[in-house]
């Protein structure tokens, strides 16, 4: 509304008195329905004027500043909006209260251009008291109000503080308990109010040791248990020997000297552990040394069990060319062969061959033996030894039909000079016996006795189960 008047006066210059006058003399009646009152002056605001106030500015019926004047056509005279609406219209007899003349209600208009001498009168600030300074036009007040450094507000953390607008910010910093703060310690966030609460169980705040260790000493209290674990000269600990018999337990700082004069003590100590490990250690050798026995039995006759079948062993010999060479060289002079039993409860022997050849077949024939060897159950069997013994250079031709094995047999002569090599054996194993010319060297080159550098000797003894006792 305000815009628009100001474009409308701006059209017509010229009428502008005639206007302004007519505006100034609104009805009171469309007044009090578009209330168009100014805050201000609705405010019921101490008012202080610089300058005493002339009495024509005076209300006649409250004898205070006209607040928005209503003039009464009959006299001339003037009251304020409120003092106009709430005692002379209310009144059955409507009188003027300067001149107790009749008021034709109706009559009665707003003077606006009274009412603006009034409102650009000096006032002081309503907090002049306090000590604000502002002088200004009636009209400013509540505009200055607002931003009045000496006006009394309300905590805005609604703490329930007031106080002058101008202290908020040392209020906030200071002293509001609904002030959000950060722990300088552990930069927690909480109200100021929280604090002491915050404190008691902030974990950085700095403590001193509860030992009493170090009175210039102050210790986060979320290391405060590993110092007194781990540091804390003052924590009381056992002796490292409490482990083998030490019940020694000082304070940490005093336990090198434990350390120093116990010696002698620790020595014992450490001396009877070391003593007893030895004990146990020896008998561990002991029961060591009797399982190793027990292994090689049970593995020696796991071994010549593995070797029987139908009183014949075959013995695999790999790299056939390079353990030739080797004999040929003077490297090796005997290969032997697994050990094996003639049956569960036979006679043990043991072949073994000289590739190179030995006595009469040396450099031209493989030499085959075989040797008995000393038995579990020698005691049972028949002596000296007469079985017939076989021995087969196998031949590995695929076709079976077509397989020509070399074969060599001995019968043994039990005389007295063969006591040697039949007898029962009285050292691990006996003289051997066998062929010196098995087969010679070329012939071992034919058909397929060598496959995959393999040959395979097959030692059959005839004893047909008769060694079994
Ligand atoms: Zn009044
Ligand atoms: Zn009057
Ligand atoms: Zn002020
Ligand atoms: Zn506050
Ligand atoms: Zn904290
Ligand atoms: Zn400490
Ligand atoms: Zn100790």
């Amino acid at each position: 509304m305000g815009s628009q008047r100001s474009v409308q006066s701006s059209k017509s210059k010229g009428k502008q008195s005639r206007n302004s006058m007519a505006d100034s003399l609104t009805s009171v009646r469309s007044q009090s329905m578009g209330s168009p009152m100014p805050n201000f002056l609705k405010a019921k605001l101490k008012v202080i004027f610089v300058y005493p106030l002339e009495k024509k500015y005076e209300c006649p019926s409250c004898d205070e500043v006209l607040r928005y004047p209503v003039l009464f056509e009959e006299c001339g005279h003037r009251v304020c909006s409120h003092c106009f609406e709430s005692e002379i219209k209310r009144a059955d007899n409507r009188r003027c209260p300067v001149d107790r003349g009749k008021i034709d209600v109706d009559s009665a208009r707003i003077d606006k251009a009274f009412n603006q001498e009034i409102i650009a009168l000096e006032v002081k600030c309503s907090n002049h008291e306090w000590g604000c300074k502002w002088e200004g036009e009636y009209q400013q007040i509540l505009e200055h109000l607002e931003n009045c450094e000496y006006g009394d507000i309300l905590c805005v953390n609604d703490c329930g503080a007031k106080f002058q607008k101008r202290f908020l910010q040392k209020h906030l910093d200071k002293d509001c308990p609904k002030k959000i703060i950060a722990c300088s310690y552990c930069d927690e966030r909480h109200l100021r109010e929280d604090k002491k609460e915050h404190i008691q169980e902030c974990s950085k705040i700095p403590l001193p040791c509860p030992n009493k260790c170090d009175k210039t000493l102050s210790i986060p209290r979320d290391e405060l248990d590993k110092h007194i674990e781990e540091n804390c000269p003052k924590t009381k600990i056992n002796c490292d020997y409490e482990s083998i018999g030490c019940d020694h337990r000082c304070s940490r700082e005093k336990l090198p000297k434990h350390y120093k004069s116990d010696i002698i003590n620790h020595v014992k100590l450490i001396y009877e552990i070391a003593m007893q490990n030895k004990q146990r250690l020896d008998k561990h050798d002991e029961n060591l040394a009797e399982h190793v026995n027990m292994i090689k039995d049970v593995d020696r006759r796991v071994g010549d069990l593995e070797k029987i079948a139908h009183n014949a062993m075959i013995w695999r010999i790999e790299c056939y060319n390079r353990k030739m060479q080797e004999s040929k060289a003077g490297n090796t002079e005997t290969l032997f062969s697994p050990t094996f039993t003639t049956s569960k409860h036979g006679y043990r022997l043991c072949a073994s061959v000289c590739l190179n050849g030995d006595g009469k077949g040396k450099g031209s024939h493989i030499s085959i033996f075989v040797s008995i060897l000393k038995g579990a159950y020698d005691g049972l069997l028949k002596w000296p030894f007469d079985y017939r013994v076989t021995f087969f250079l196998l031949d590995q031709n695929d076709d079976p039909n077509e397989r020509k094995h070399v074969r060599f047999s001995i019968k043994p002569n039990p005389c007295p000079e063969n006591e040697p090599f039949l007898g029962r054996p009285r050292l691990e194993k006996n003289a051997s016996f066998g062929g010196a010319k098995f087969v010679r060297h070329e012939d071992v080159e034919t058909r397929k006795y060598i496959k995959d550098d393999t040959i395979f000797i097959k030692v059959v003894v005839d004893c047909d189960g008769m060694s079994e006792p």
